[in-house]
């Protein structure tokens, strides 16, 4: 299988790294520039976007990351890592940064507090019957969405939490932790594809 790798800086990358398994991609995780160069598509997994943002510039990975977005590397963000993909933040703390890529203007912590954390099924037509299980945990919405990029799935009030822009992939819930392949195994496409 394609090589995907999982950005290990912080947050719930062993549960991005062990659906790859599963799904018979060549998973690893990528904590230094020089293992950029080894992947064919990276995860970058749902946590904490502030930290994992100030970690990135810590660890010498913001400009590699950029630079292989803008080269087309595929890449799919959950939650944090859509915040991380998206170009414009919205209650962002103060000097976070994001790499961009996503012609998106995302809010984080639009569904409020920890608690308010919630499950909904989504009908997501890429991925086909049956609905998608969707867990948001202080995820973030997708406030607007530029012309360079697409909407894949939306709460039944309408607000937008996935979307696709080329190789970019992101998603404000946590398919990673249900037990729901269908987007890693799309994305493992857009990987093999690319
Ligand atoms: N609230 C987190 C952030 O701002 C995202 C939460 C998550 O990834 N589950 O980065």
């Amino acid at each position: 299988g394609p090589r995907v790798g999982v950005l290990a800086l912080q947050g719930d990358f062993r549960e991005h790294a062990h659906v790859l398994t599963r799904l018979g991609a060549r998973a690893s995780l990528v904590r230094r520039p020089d293992e950029l160069e080894a992947i064919d598509g990276l995860i970058i997994p749902g946590g904490e976007s502030s930290v994992m943002d100030k970690l990135s510039r810590t660890f010498g990975l913001q400009a590699p990351l950029k630079s292989a977005i803008a080269a087309g590397m595929p890449v799919y963000g959950t939650c944090a890592g859509l915040i991380m993909l998206a170009d414009t933040l919205l209650d962002a703390i103060a000097g976070q940064q994001s790499l961009g890529g996503l012609d998106v203007v995302v809010r984080r912590n639009a569904f409020g507090s920890q608690n308010q954390s919630f499950e909904t099924d989504l009908d997501i037509p890429v991925l086909g019957d049956p609905p998608v299980h969707a867990v948001f945990i202080r995820g973030p919405v997708v406030e607007s969405v530029g012309p360079k990029a697409t909407v894949l799935a939306t709460l039944s009030d309408g607000r937008v939490v996935a979307v696709e822009q080329g190789n970019l992939l992101g998603t404000s819930f946590h398919p990673e932790i249900t037990g729901e392949y269908r987007f890693h195994e799309y994305f493992i496409r857009k990987v093999a594809a690319a």
